[in-house]
């Protein structure tokens, strides 16, 4: 590495924990367990490791969708990169995106967000729009950052091991979500399918705040991410 180089990196390293430290609201968004206190700030991923695009197979039939479900929500996919997965690894979140794309397929799961209700009102917690907006958004993937209604999650995953609280987190002005293994490795698809829909998310736009309240789990990311895990039980 030559020093150029070397200088240039750790400048990079800098400004990716500037980042991330200076504004955790807005720059940072992180999904801790919820039985743990979050931490502070996020994390700092492993070092660069050569991206390996992986064909989207799907080996489960999926469901017919539900009555009342828009056409589209058939059409409904999700692309991804990976970082650092192993092929088990891979194995378990292409499980974890069937789950999803079973899950949108039901008439359960679009009941559930437009009768959402906090405190006896139909909406959800820090989000101006009306659940039929989020609906229609989730439906549509049309991403902050690859914009256009494609009916399908963009996705950039990475694996990397941390023994703090955060499940898992994100950047607004980056694709790619960051997963910690110490979760990974022990949840189940279908948790590992609301971890990875709470955090895309938060590319459609939606946001929380950073520090734990019983009010935060209504907020789009969390109520969603919980929706997801729940009935995707049904399709493990
Ligand atoms: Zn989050």
């Amino acid at each position: 590495m030559t020093k150029f180089n070397r200088s240039s990196a750790l400048l990079f390293i800098f400004l990716f924990f500037l980042s991330c430290k200076g504004d955790v609201d807005q720059s940072c968004q992180e999904q801790t367990a919820s039985s743990a206190t979050p931490s502070a700030s996020c994390q700092d991923p492993s070092g660069p490791i050569p991206e390996t695009p992986v064909d989207p197979v799907n080996p489960d039939p999926l469901p017919e969708p539900g009555v009342d479900v828009p056409e589209e929500a058939s059409l409904f996919g999700i692309k991804s990169e990976f970082t650092n997965f192993t092929a088990a690894d891979k194995a378990k979140v292409e499980k974890a995106f069937s789950i999803i794309k079973s899950v949108i397929r039901t008439s359960e799961f679009r009941d559930r967000v437009l009768n959402f209700s906090y405190q006896g009102q139909n909406k959800f917690v820090g989000s101006e729009l009306s659940p039929e907006e989020i609906y229609q958004g989730l439906i549509d993937g049309s991403e902050a950052l690859v914009p256009g209604v494609d009916h399908e999650m963009d996705l950039n995953l990475e694996l990397y091991y941390s023994s703090s609280s955060t499940v898992g987190y994100t950047y607004a002005n980056v694709l790619k979500i960051w997963m910690n293994r110490k979760f990974f490795d022990v949840y189940t698809p279908s948790e590992v399918a609301g971890n990875v829909f709470h955090e895309w998310t938060h590319k459609l736009g939606h946001e929380h705040s950073s520090s734990y309240s019983v009010a935060r789990d209504s907020s789009v990311p969390y109520a969603l991410g919980y929706m997801i895990e729940e009935l995707g039980k049904e399709f493990e």
